[in-house]
């Protein structure tokens, strides 16, 4: 007994001074966590959002990566590089349970996504055992430097933070912390240090902050033109499936502080009616905690509407994703300001509140600093919202794809056909390809069909609005019908009674119609009778395949009506070979061949290349016996000088890009350049892309940049380019920049727009349809009527002269129907005026395109005006 009983006493003993060791040994390692996981300031030498101070991409990543070594509440991923080759990076934070199953929370989320095959019971259980997955990201606009810094305190406040309330967050929400646009973020970084301490410290960045697009990067969510969209695409919409997106921006109309939804006015009608009631629900969270936190300046129902479909946040939205965003006020980089009522415009200097701006802000220092934590608070109030509400979040995303679904089951439209036969089978399968990459399902017939009373034959597509994201679908292919806001003024708080106002129209934030299968030139017919046929879904559409017919040793005729043809062409000239331009159309090997049509001698470039080149390019080309009787254009590969402001121009970054697609080479020029002249010895063509003349002429004023970014070509370069298309040169104007040679070269051409009064004319980007003289060369390979996209552009009148060489117009508006998709006030003064003309000017011309033919990347129907105007600069008669 006793031994026993000393025994037990010793075993006690030892059990005791283990625990002790153990709990001291753990003490010790819950200590050495909490010293090893640093502070921000003690990782980065200052506090995040500190005074002159800003944190870079390469920085962020490092310390991410050394909270991940020391916490289990954090994990990173790489989903892919940016355009500049950086790894795209993000940091998932949840509790330590929560990190090691993610891929099982995931999986909850992408099967309530989806709806398919999952009943309501099914649903509801998998939404109580899912988590909230919420993705908050900053610095997608680069020099809106606070909420990419924010996120960097956020994380290291969601890791370590024991409050009730984050401790709820990291149970029931994953939080997904992005840095969308790391290259931006890098050259941002770079840019303010380099100028810190001199006049320019706050100069803008003269160059865009991602490769290509720079702030039109929250416009190519649809679209996916760049690896960083592409990216966040495949994460989002086939990966995690997040329930609430947050997307931080710095633009709040001063002088509030924080603009948070609700949003304004006009709402797209495709939203679900259930998201938007999800989206004035957070946007009331967050504005209540800014006021519990005696946080001012919150405003809401003001500029930012919900029209366009192309923002990161509305793609999401049309996923069932309950996107939510904000503006964050901040004056430049990290440079802190001081505001007196002086500086507020005069309406608000009273201090009148509102319903949506209950608590104004009355002046005085603003910071980083400051507007770091404006954007702390919103991040926190969004995932408190969810944490709270987690299960009815899940669940909503269920319920909006099954309303859905069953909506567009039992009304129109029932889906959209898209024909077999097509102008332009590539162009027809890279938008299938896209919706296919937005994760909307496509079929092709298993059988030959009846729709509407038209025959349509087995294999034709499909696109059924009956499915989960059958409101993208909707909203991408159907024409829009934009409000005119100004008979609505009780919109803004619901419609009453309509009324007209003698007032310019109100503007959307941003287009008003994008209309894919129009702006693509891709046939699509919309279904308004329910289709019941059996249909298989593709997971990838693929167009015929090249083929070369017929035979004989002359050469080959490609046609010129598909856009791979233009690359068909680069890819010849640059291996040597030679190119001819039908001028008129022709018979051969039993075809008529329309004006355009493309003849290659097989003298200069071998039956094998064009074989390899027909397959890549999905081509149809014909072998031909002997030289085509029709007189041809010879054409080389133009030596093409693209002019790059120092404005940040995003319309020269999107023709870089489809320059660099369509295999065209090019060489960028600057002010420099074009100030400094002998322009016609480097090159046949000069690209302006849409700017204002005064602008490229002037550019940015002494004082405002530093010596090397001032100004623009200045007269010197206009007389240049004068010179360079007089001695033979073309000179191509997108857009705003046909006002230059307008102005300057007196063409006797003028823009009729320039006069009106906005309450005449308001045209905010819309789609409207032009006519082609199709014997020119600038139209070859178009069609008759062409849809474009117009945005208040140029439109021309020709003055009558006597001069030999008059001024060509070769596409016109019609004379009704001008209208497409979205909406304009005063379409009666485009009737019959010009839209692109070719101007001749001593031995050279100028090509005026006025409306905007590579507009985003997504204009594939017009973007063959400037490729051919490229061609023909170098066309020999
Ligand atoms: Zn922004």
């Amino acid at each position: 007994m006793r031994k026993g009983l000393t025994m037990r006493k010793f075993h006690s003993r030892i059990l005791y001074c283990l625990l002790l060791a153990l709990s001291f040994t753990l003490s010790l390692f819950i200590t050495a966590s909490a010293k090893t996981l640093p502070l921000p300031e003690e990782f980065f030498g200052f506090r995040v959002g500190a005074d002159y101070h800003l944190i870079n991409y390469e920085q962020a990543v490092q310390y991410w990566k050394k909270l991940d070594e020391v916490s289990a509440r954090i994990k990173l991923f790489e989903f892919g590089k940016s355009s500049d080759g950086r790894p795209m990076v993000f940091a998932a934070v949840s509790s330590e349970d929560n990190i090691t199953r993610l891929d099982e929370y995931k999986n909850i989320s992408k099967r309530l996504s989806l709806v398919k095959g999952l009943s309501e019971e099914e649903a509801e259980r998998l939404s109580s055992e899912g988590k909230a997955i919420v993705w908050i990201d900053g610095g997608l606009h680069a020099t809106e430097v606070a909420p990419a810094q924010h996120i960097i305190q956020l994380t290291y406040d969601l890791l370590t933070d024991e409050s009730r309330k984050i401790k709820r967050i990291r149970d029931e929400v994953i939080a997904m912390l992005i840095l969308p646009n790391p290259d931006g973020m890098d050259m941002v970084a770079k840019w303010y240090h380099s100028h810190l301490n001199t006049p320019y410290e706050t100069s803008p960045l003269p160059w865009l902050y991602q490769r290509y697009i720079g702030h039109d990067n929250n416009r190519d969510s649809y679209m996916l033109s760049v690896p960083e969209t592409r990216n966040i695409n495949q994460l989002v919409h086939h990966d995690w499936y997040p329930h609430v997106f947050y997307n931080h921006h710095q633009r709040a109309p001063f002088p509030s502080l924080i603009f948070v939804p609700p949003d304004s006015e006009p709402t797209n009608p495709n939203l679900h009616p259930l998201l938007l009631r999800w989206q004035n629900f957070i946007g009331a969270a967050i504005a209540m905690a800014f006021e519990a936190e005696g946080k001012q300046g919150v405003i809401s129902r003001f500029l930012f509407d919900t029209w366009y479909p192309g923002y990161v946040t509305q793609i999401c939205d049309f996923h069932n994703i309950i996107s939510t965003f904000s503006e964050t006020f901040l004056y430049h980089y990290a440079t802190p300001h001081f505001y007196t009522v002086q500086d507020f415009p005069k309406a608000y200097r009273d201090f009148t509140i509102s319903l949506f701006f209950t608590n104004p802000w009355k002046g005085g220092w603003w910071r980083l600093r400051n507007a770091v934590e404006y954007c702390l608070t919103s991040s926190k109030a969004v995932l408190d919202l969810a944490a709270k509400h987690r299960e009815e979040l899940l669940y909503a995303k269920y319920a909006m794809g099954q309303e859905t679904i069953k909506r567009y089951h039992n009304e129109p439209p029932y889906g959209w056909i898209v024909p077999l036969q097509q102008r332009d089978p590539g162009v027809t399968a890279l938008l299938l390809n896209k919706l296919i990459d937005l994760d909307i399902e496509i079929y092709r017939a298993e059988e030959p069909f009846k729709a509407d009373g038209i025959d349509y034959p087995e294999r034709t597509y499909i696109l059924p609005t009956s499915q989960a994201f059958g409101r993208l679908l909707k909203t991408l292919f159907e024409v829009q019908a934009y409000p005119d806001l100004r008979k609505y003024p009780d919109l803004w708080q619901s419609i009453v009674e309509p009324r007209e106002f003698e007032i310019p129209p109100l503007p959307s934030y941003d287009v008003l119609g994008w209309t894919l299968p129009l702006q693509m030139g891709v046939k699509a017919v919309p279904m308004n009778t329910p289709l019941e046929i059996q249909m298989e879904r593709i997971s990838k559409a693929v167009p015929p395949k090249g083929t070369v017919l017929g035979s004989g040793n002359y050469g080959f005729l490609i046609p010129y009506k598909t856009n791979n043809s233009v690359v068909a062409v680069n890819r010849i000239l640059k291996e040597g070979g030679e190119v001819l331009w039908s001028k008129t159309s022709f018979q051969a090997g039993g075809e008529v061949h329309p004006p355009g049509t493309l003849i290659v001698p097989l003298s200069k470039f071998s039956d094998k290349k064009m074989r390899s080149a027909v397959e890549d390019l999905a081509l149809r080309v014909t072998r031909i016996k002997n030289i085509p009787r029709v007189s041809t254009h010879g054409i080389n590969l133009p030596r093409i000088g693209l002019y790059q402001s120092w404005t940040a121009n995003m319309d020269e970054g999107w023709t870089r890009l489809i320059l660099e697609n369509y295999e065209f080479p090019f060489t960028t020029i600057h002010n420099a350049e074009v100030r400094a002249g002998y322009l016609g010895e480097r090159f046949d063509a000069i690209v302006l892309p849409n700017q204002s003349a005064q602008s490229i002429i002037d550019g940015h004023q002494r004082g405002t940049m530093p010596p090397k970014y001032v100004g623009g070509i200045s007269s010197s370069g206009v007389r240049n380019l004068k010179k360079f298309v007089e001695e033979g040169g073309t000179l191509v104007t997108l857009g705003s920049a046909c006002n230059l040679p307008l102005e300057q070269f007196k063409l006797g051409v003028k823009n009729i727009l320039k006069p009106l009064k906005p309450e005449e004319f308001f045209a905010s980007g819309l789609l409207v349809k032009i006519c082609l003289d199709l014997n020119h060369p600038l139209a070859y390979g178009l069609t008759k009527e062409t849809v474009c996209f117009f945005s208040y552009s140029p439109t021309f009148q020709v003055w009558p002269s006597d001069e030999k060489k008059k001024p060509l117009i070769v596409g016109k508006f019609p004379e009704e129907n001008i209208v497409q998709s979205g909406w304009m006030l005063g379409e009666k003064f485009l009737q019959n005026k010009a839209a692109v003309i070719e101007a001749p000017l001593g031995q050279g011309k100028i090509i005026l395109l006025g409306p905007r033919v590579q507009h985003r990347g997504q204009t594939l129907a017009t973007f063959k005006l400037l490729f051919n105007a490229l061609f023909y600069s170098t066309a020999k008669p």
